[in-house]
């Protein structure tokens, strides 16, 4: 199992350069939304050393504190040393799990995301339910409640459940010609939630002809997990899905996936995660090199930025949010503007890089004001736009932005998949 987080990384060593130097600051999501020294990168790295060297205790308030980072990795991004703050507080966030536990509520989500049978069955009855309790908003597959509770205002969207799953819309083989052939990961908001992903992927893969293979059988990547200690179903669904990929991953040239933080997962965390595990992170570092975004895929080994060229330019405006984990983590940026570019206008907001503030399952829970806060200057950037839809390839952004905008924003959330599917669609 995990290591400690002493044994990934020696915090005392850069707790000296860090009060000289603070450049991480500014761009902290916390920080910006706290502005506590404590709530900051370097607050945090200075915490974690006093835990490695056995002055500070895991008490409850060391938890509230190390559970108030977004884990967007804004701070290693600008940091001069590459401090990696997001990786050891995911690993003390294993500790405190296992110190006090893992909220009931948690530990049941989490138990749905380890087995995909008990994943459908329970979507499907949320499906029937749903309309009970919200008031469904169709047009942007999102609901408000009917009523007011602590973590569920009636003022906050959520995403609504589809009758049926992506992966139990379609056949796992989808022949498109035959020539050449991609296996799909769609994550679990995809498959659930937002299902236009998927079928705009599908569309685009036919218009190239290439073939796709539904990979049923997998499992969520366990981010949500990951983020809150839960290293169990981390292991779990890691080691699922590194052995189903290997075990289609030489008839297929890749893995896709239109979601930032499954592919971030699949292509870097599990790698991270199995530090401790060299045969298991020699397994995700071998597979990690059939995994890519759907957009830095498509741009980089096929012709659709060419084809996207010869469709008609659409006349609605797009603005771009840059995923966390899809641009910092990833590199990804370009690959969406470039083709989405080709069939409409993009306006940039003032900082596309700034993290929307969904921060994982306790931001959204336990510490909702802060992922509400977090949000509130990033719908306001969007809304400066005028734009008619916000993109990004992440359907956690989606949830969030979607929420930050409100229930009056006329601007629509679309993954940029879907733009480009619709752009091929015209003449
Ligand atoms: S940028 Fe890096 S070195 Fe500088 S304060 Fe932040 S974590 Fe420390
Ligand atoms: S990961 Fe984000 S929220 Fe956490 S310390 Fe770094 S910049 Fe701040």
């Amino acid at each position: 199992m995990s290591k400690q987080a002493e044994d990934i990384f020696n915090f005392a060593e850069f707790t000296d350069p860090c009060v000289k130097c603070g450049k991480c600051i500014p761009v902290c999501t916390i920080h910006n939304v706290n502005a506590d020294e404590v709530t900051s990168p370097r607050g945090f790295l200075d915490l974690l050393g006093a835990y490695q060297s056995g002055k500070l205790e895991l008490d409850k308030n060391a938890k509230d504190i190390f559970e108030s980072c977004f884990l967007c990795t804004a701070c290693v991004e600008v940091c001069p040393k590459s401090l990696p703050t997001d990786m050891v507080i995911e690993q003390v966030r294993s500790d405190i799990a296992k110190k006090y536990g893992i909220a009931w509520y948690k530990k049941a989500f989490f138990l749905l995301l380890r087995h995909r049978w008990l994943n459908d069955l329970a979507f499907k009855l949320g499906w029937v339910f749903q309309t009970c309790g919200f008031k469904i908003k169709a047009d942007i597959d999102s609901m408000n409640s009917r009523f007011n509770f602590p973590m569920l205002k009636a003022d906050r969207l959520l995403p609504s459940l589809m009758k049926k799953s992506f992966l139990n819309s379609y056949p796992e083989d989808i022949n498109n010609g035959g020539k050449r052939k991609v296996a799909i990961f769609i994550g679990c908001l995809g498959n659930y939630n937002y299902k236009g992903v998927g079928e705009g992927l599908l569309e685009i893969l036919e218009h190239l002809e290439i073939d796709a293979f539904l990979a049923k059988q997998q499992k969520c990547c366990s981010a949500p997990a990951y983020f809150t200690g839960d290293f169990d179903t981390v292991d779990n669904n890691a080691k699922f899905n590194i052995e189903y990929f290997e075990s289609f991953s030489q008839d297929v040239e890749a893995i896709i996936v239109p979601e930032a933080t499954c592919s971030a997962m699949l292509k870097i965390d599990y790698e991270h995660y199995f530090h401790d595990q060299p045969e298991w992170q020699e397994r995700a570092r071998v597979i990690k090199d059939k995994i890519f975004m759907a957009t830095e895929w498509l741009q980089h080994h096929t012709h659709l930025e060419q084809l996207l060229a010869s469709k008609k330019k659409d006349t609605k405006i797009v603005t771009y949010h840059d995923p966390c984990h899809a641009k910092k983590m990833q590199g990804i940026h370009e690959e969406p503007r470039n083709l989405i570019s080709k069939n409409y206008n993009i306006v940039e907001m003032s900082d596309p890089n700034t993290c929307c503030g969904f921060g994982g399952v306790t931001m959204q829970s336990e510490k909702y004001h802060f992922a509400k806060a977090a949000g509130v200057p990033k719908a306001a950037m969007i809304k400066n736009t005028k734009a008619d839809v916000v993109s990004a390839e992440c359907s956690a952004c989606r949830m969030q932005i979607n929420n930050s905008m409100g229930n009056e924003s006329t601007t629509i959330f679309k993954n940029p998949i879907e733009l480009i599917a619709e752009a091929l669609k015209e003449n």
